[in-house]
């Protein structure tokens, strides 16, 4: 296909696609799916080569929250019966984080609910990053509290926080269709916030809101534009108890085209598969590990994911090896380049989020709506609820964590 070489030499090269060839790509016949893997695979093999980075969620603050994020299973009124809990203490957020760091995590990712932190919140969330990184050399810490007030990055910088988290979500013009207590641009502005203060920035999506493949290819460029070092790529787990439980729009198929264009817009950039990995893309995880870099090791925030064991099995019967401490995850021309990636050569990257963070993101229009089509008539598949475990172990429990 000409549109998939295309896509190639400019992500070799960094070049943006155009939006009609973004669309494009998610307009793809189940035909054509393995060579759209095979494409986009090339680019990231060539970026990231077989690695894949293993990132570890800590929840230190459950449910509660006074916000309404449609898609978060902690929103203001949720029904969702996820464990609620508030702070956890330095030292137990630092025995969770040491939990994933030993099944193979270099990255531990810090996540409270809530609107954003108190300077109070800065504190405690600084003490644990000081407790993780004493006990854990070379691990890179990410922090996740929401929107940031001025100085709060700063601060976590100074406590050694590699990276700050907080996703787009989605497109700008359906943002306010998701969230009411908060806007889009509050989004930006924290990312930003993270930027300037010389964090990596981690910044992503949720896929399977009821979006259109626009708001999709919209949200993917705005990324492009805001430049984070890592791009989560949740897919909605529907909670029940939440005003999304319905919202069973997502196939494997369509996950992995969704994957592949952000690999081909984000060509050096970490992608992460987050929440939703095992509930949508089901056994078609190991193909999506040729579009991504990165995964979540174990549980999400609120949800439990498959064990950490068939995890590592999966990426070595697939022959991708788990990035190691000694190894920088973004190419040398992102780090120390203004990229958010920072001095120490370390980078970084998840608020929000299909059950991840915070909480879980022309010439082709014909194609697409075609595309459309053929999605819709798998949804008759029916929804996987089976596949919606919520977290019952782990932080917050006296349960073992799973990594
Ligand atoms: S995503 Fe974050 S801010 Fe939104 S409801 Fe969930 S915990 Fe609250």
């Amino acid at each position: 296909m000409d549109l998939l070489n295309t896509l190639v030499d400019k992500g070799l090269r960094r070049e943006t696609p155009t939006r009609g060839e973004a669309l494009a790509v998610l307009a793809t016949s189940d035909d054509d799916l393995l060579d759209v893997v095979a494409a986009a695979g090339k680019v990231r093999r060539h970026w990231f080569g077989r690695r894949v980075k293993l990132n570890y969620l800590v929840n230190l603050k459950s449910g509660l929250c006074p916000e309404d994020c449609s898609y978060c299973s902690q929103r203001l009124g949720s029904r969702a019966d996820i464990l609620k809990y508030t702070w956890l203490k330095p030292d137990q957020a630092s025995q969770a984080a040491a939990a994933g760091l030993a099944g193979g995590a270099k990255r531990v990712c810090l996540v409270a609910s809530g609107r954003g932190p108190t300077d109070r919140d800065v504190d405690r969330v600084s003490d644990t990053i000081k407790a993780i990184k004493e006990q854990n050399e070379g691990v890179e810490v990410c922090a996740c509290l929401g929107l940031l007030s001025e100085g709060q990055a700063e601060r976590l910088r100074e406590a050694g926080a590699d990276a700050y988290n907080h996703n787009l979500n989605t497109s700008e013009s359906t943002y306010g269709d998701i969230t009411t207590t908060h806007t889009y641009a509050d989004r930006v502005d924290t990312v930003q916030k993270a930027h300037a203060a010389g964090l990596s920035a981690c910044s992503g999506l949720i896929a399977g809101m009821g979006e259109s493949d626009e708001d999709l290819v919209d949200v993917v460029f705005s990324l492009r534009e805001l430049d984070p070092d890592s791009v989560p790529v949740n897919f909605l787990i529907p909670f029940e108890g939440t005003p999304l439980a319905k919202e069973w729009n997502l196939t494997p198929q369509r996950c992995l085209r969704i994957l592949a264009m952000v690999r081909f817009v984000c060509p050096d950039v970490e992608v992460r598969i987050a929440g939703g990995r095992e509930v949508h893309l089901r056994t078609m995880q190991p193909l999506a590990l040729h579009l991504a870099n990165s995964v979540f090791l174990g549980d999400y925030l609120t949800s439990e994911g498959q064990a950490g064991k068939a995890d590592l099995e999966m990426i070595a019967d697939a022959g991708f090896e788990v990035e190691g401490t000694d190894r920088v995850t973004l190419p040398e021309h992102r780090v120390g380049g203004g990229c958010g990636a920072h001095e120490g050569g370390t980078v970084c990257g998840s608020h929000d989020g299909g059950g991840v963070c915070g909480s879980a993101s022309a010439d082709t229009d014909a194609e697409a709506g075609a595309g459309a089509v053929d999605e819709t008539v798998r949804q008759a598949d029916g929804p996987r609820t089976d596949l919606v475990a919520v977290r019952r172990r782990g932080a917050g429990t006296d349960l073992a964590p799973n990594a």
